[in-house]
Parts: C-alpha cells; sequence; structure tokens
C-alpha cells in the first residue's frame, strides 16, 4: 500500500522551482493518495510553464515507478500572485490560489478540435443539472453534431450512472491521455471513471481544478462540434475558476421554478458574468408535475419562476423540462429520456432547447479566449 511519505521520498529526488528539493518546495501541494492513485501539483510561475514541463513528466514518471502505483495526475498550477494570502492552515505547504486572482495568472485556453465547450451550471445540488446535461447531449448528437460530454461535478459524479457507464478509460499507448467512452454517440469522461467519490469529495479548489483540466485537455477528444460540461454545483472558487480557465463559449443555467433555487441561479448568473462567460440561457427543470396515470398537471415547485427570472435578469429562457415519472426512471435506470423515448414530450423539450442552444453559438466565435480578469 502507497503511502503519502514513500510519496515524498521519491519526490525529494527532483528539485522544485524555488531550488529546495520538491518534497521540501513550498510549491508542492498536498500529496493526496487513493488507494493505488496519487495526486498533486507544483505551484510555478506560469510565463515559465513550458521550463517546468520536464519537472512535471519526471515527477509523474518518478512516482509512478514507485511499487503500488497505478496511476499518477501531477498538474502545474500558478503559484500565488504576491501579496495574495491564504487562510492559515497546519500543513507546510501554502494554500495555492483559488478563485478570480488565481484565474487571472493562468493562461485560459480551449481544447485543440473542440470548436465550443458549454458549460452547464446549477446554483445548487439536486436541480436536475446532470440530467439535464446528458439529456442536452444526447439531444445535440440527435441532430448530427459531434458532441462530447465531460462530467466535471466533482462531488456527485452521476454521469456514469445516467448513462450506465461502468468500464474504466483505457489510457492510449504511448500518449498518457485517455480515450473517453461513448454512449449513443457521445464521447464521454467523467471523473466518477477515474477516482473513487470518498477521494474527491474533500479535494478542495486546487485539486479539483487540476482534475478538470487534466480532463479537458488529456483526453482525445478528437474533433468535436460541442463539449457539454456538467459543472460541479454552486458558485464557490472551484466553479468560478473553471469557468475561467476553461474557455467556454457560454454557460446553461438549470434551475427548478421555485424562489429558493432561483436566488441560486441568479448567483450562477453573476458567477459567469463576473468572468465575462455569455449566458446562453436558463433552463426550468421539473416544472410541471406530469401525473403518469391521469396525465393531470400539477406545479408541485411552482411554475414560471425560471421564465420570469430570465426576463429580470435580461438573459434567454431555453424551456420548461416537466417533472415526471418517465424522466427520472430513464435517468436513474441507465437510459435517458432522449434514447429511451426518442419521440416522447421531454425529448421533444431537449431537441428544440439544443436547437435554441445551437443558434446562440451559432454567433458566437469557436474557441473563445476568455479575457484575463483582475479582481481585487
Ligand atoms: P443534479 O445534477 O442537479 O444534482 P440530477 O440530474 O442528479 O441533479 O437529478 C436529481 C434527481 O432528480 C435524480 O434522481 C433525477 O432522476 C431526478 N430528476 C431530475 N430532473 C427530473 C425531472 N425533470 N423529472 C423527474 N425527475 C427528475
Amino acid at each position: 500500500m502507497i503511502t503519502r511519505d514513500d510519496v515524498l521520498a521519491r519526490l525529494s529526488e527532483l528539485t522544485g522551482p524555488d531550488g529546495r528539493p520538491l518534497a521540501q518546495s513550498a510549491a508542492l501541494s498536498e500529496v493526496i493518495v487513493s488507494g493505488s492513485k496519487v495526486y498533486f501539483s507544483i505551484a510555478i510561475d506560469p510565463s515559465r510553464s513550458a521550463e517546468f514541463e520536464e519537472l512535471r513528466v519526471r515527477a509523474e514518471g518518478l512516482v509512478r515507478d514507485l511499487p503500488g502505483v497505478e496511476s499518477v495526475i501531477v498538474t502545474l498550477t500558478a503559484e500565488a500572485p504576491a501579496g495574495a494570502s491564504g487562510t492559515a492552515r497546519p500543513q507546510t505547504a501554502p494554500e495555492r490560489p483559488v478563485g478570480p486572482r488565481a484565474a487571472a495568472a493562468r493562461t485560459p485556453a480551449g481544447v485543440p478540435g473542440v470548436r465550443h465547450i458549454v458549460a452547464v451550471a446549477s446554483g445548487k445540488g439536486g436541480v436536475g443539472k446532470s440530467t439535464v446535461a446528458c439529456n442536452l447531449a444526447l439531444a445535440l448528437a440527435r441532430q448530427g453534431l459531434k458532441v462530447g460530454l465531460l462530467d466535471a461535478d466533482i462531488y456527485g459524479p452521476s454521469v456514469p450512472k445516467l448513462l450506465a457507464l461502468t468500464e474504466k478509460p483505457e489510457v492510449i499507448p504511448g500518449r498518457r491521455i485517455l480515450r473517453p467512452l461513448v454512449a449513443h454517440g457521445v464521447k464521454v469522461m467523467s471523473i466518477g471513471f477515474l477516482v473513487d467519490e470518498q477521494a474527491a469529495m474533500i479535494w478542495r479548489g486546487p485539486m479539483v481544478m487540476s482534475a478538470i483540466q487534466q480532463m479537458l485537455r488529456e483526453v482525445e477528444w478528437g474533433e468535436l462540434d460541442i463539449l457539454v460540461v456538467d459543472m460541479p454545483p454552486g458558485t464557490g472558487d472551484a466553479q468560478l475558476t473553471m469557468a475561467q480557465n476553461a474557455a467556454l463559449a457560454g454557460a446553461v443555467i438549470v434551475s427548478t421554478p421555485q424562489d429558493l433555487a432561483l436566488i441560486d441561479a441568479r448567483r450562477g448568473v453573476a458567477m459567469f458574468r463576473r468572468v465575462e462567460v455569455p449566458i446562453l440561457g436558463i433552463v426550468e427543470n421539473m416544472s410541471t408535475f406530469i401525473c403518469p396515470h391521469c396525465g393531470g398537471r400539477s406545479d408541485i415547485f411552482g411554475h414560471g419562476g425560471a421564465r420570469h427570472e430570465a426576463g429580470a435578469l435580461g438573459v434567454p429562457f431555453l424551456g420548461e423540462v416537466p417533472l415526471t415519472m418517465a424522466l427520472r426512471e430513464s435517468s436513474d435506470g441507465g437510459r435517458p429520456i432522449v434514447v429511451s423515448d426518442p419521440s416522447g414530450a421531454e425529448t421533444a423539450t431537449f431537441l428544440d432547447i439544443a436547437a435554441q442552444l445551437m443558434a446562440a453559438l451559432g454567433n458566437a466565435p469557436a474557441e473563445r479566449q476568455p479575457p484575463r480578469i483582475v479582481v481585487e
């Protein structure tokens, strides 16, 4: 069983960016060992990233050679700008920067071959963000587009379950990148394929960001018209950094109709606006309940709240997805409604949302580079 100390002992063979042995260097993040998997990052001056790539590769190689290690993820992150201070913590490595300052220090870049990266986000969990992201990706694929789905919901990856994917992605020999799985013609990568949920739950912002960056850039996405990213719920630093770093063409916000959820949705809109990512629209999920027995309609969580909110915020309203038994069962049964009931009413809604999304993207430049931001 590999331990953190084994990893540190091996890393003392390398010299960190500050000239100290890497194991003792302030640039080394906490080392996370989860079973046979190891994760850590090295903080560097982003303008010298090419120079330190060799260090990253050597660190990865040395740790991978340790007995008991199956996979290693080492990433370079931007070092804390002068004056930025983290909260005091009882450990030697300094807090890596997260949030807008850190985001400003990194160089965002698109994913080669991927035309548009679109985030599906929500202000809080449980509103059906993953269900919408998954069905939206399938609806886009049905319109003949080349589509990828990246499940970046580190705190509760549900795409493996939604698409009944149980295999592990393979590493492409000699290239050290992962081959995505494919479901109903959509290329899929999920943090859930790579780590167990408990390990990811304890990650703080920088680890989350590293893992997401790796899933964006070290996966053979190939040529895609659109990569749909199922974001972690919420509007914290991890989400903000992701929004800034992933060169997003835009974001879709999912909300349920009731007031409380809409407050969170509003925060989501504000977050994307802060990093100048266009809001492509709001989707109201779990809108009117449609009874499977009598077809009667009841507005359990209210109705129309998201449409009204979209109007108030000046962003497009993309549609209402009803609360139905068929949607719940198909999602949880691993056959999303767009494939299990291709001519049903719910599917028609997702196809319509997909069409509106593509229309909105039609005007957006491909591989948009987010502007640098500085928040004082
Ligand atoms: P989130 O990603 O926001 O946490 P999920 O997509 O995992 O939410 O959905 C949470 C639960 O709600 C799942 O059990 C899912 O099947 C169910 N669900 C989501 N949207 C609907 C809907 N429109 N009708 C019925 N059940 C839904």
